[in-house]
């Protein structure tokens, strides 16, 4: 078991915070990433998506994860389950000073994340003037606007995401 962390940055231009609609625990916010299997090394070739509030059985056990798979070469199944209250939003802060945010976490057994993709339009993004974009669409990699409050441009740009270990057993 490896748990994992999704940290992300980008560039911001009077962006006071990014984070997920509903907060990093948005029970309704999609994941989507690429996964490798552990025993073989076959990287999908499509993206997978997980959400918090979706939740499977896995096999053979009374638990439940929030994605079960099998890996189509190898026949090995794997699973993921997600751990909410470890993110927080990405702050103009962090952007200005290159660091990264935890956004959730991932308990990941048999599988590996790969390539985290913004592809999903249920971000909220607050400007430096308190101003909050809702449904923002990430999946371009960038975004701008134009805050009437502020009298301001605000922009997204360069969006980067990584998957750290933060736990492995
Ligand atoms: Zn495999």
């Amino acid at each position: 078991m490896v748990i994992y962390n999704l940290m992300i940055t980008a560039e911001v231009e009077n962006v006071s915070t990014i984070q997920p609609m509903g907060g990093c625990d948005d029970p309704n916010f999609t994941y989507y990433f690429k996964l490798r299997c552990e025993n073989c090394g076959e990287v999908t070739p499509k993206e997978t998506c997980v959400v918090l509030q979706d939740v499977v059985p896995l096999p053979k056990s009374r638990g439940q994860a929030n994605l079960v798979q099998k890996c189509k070469f190898c026949g090995r199944e794997g699973n993921i389950t997600m751990i909410p209250k470890f993110g927080r939003p990405l702050t103009g802060a962090d952007c200005e000073a290159g660091q990264y945010a935890p956004l959730m976490s991932f308990d990941c057994r048999g599988l590996e994340p790969l390539e985290y993709s913004f592809g999903c339009d249920q971000w909220k993004v607050e400007t430096t003037a308190g101003t909050v974009f809702e449904n923002v669409n990430l999946s371009g990699g960038d975004w701008v606007d134009y805050d009437e409050n502020g009298s301001m441009p605000v922009s997204v740009d360069n969006l980067k995401s990584r998957f750290d270990v933060v736990k492995s057993r």
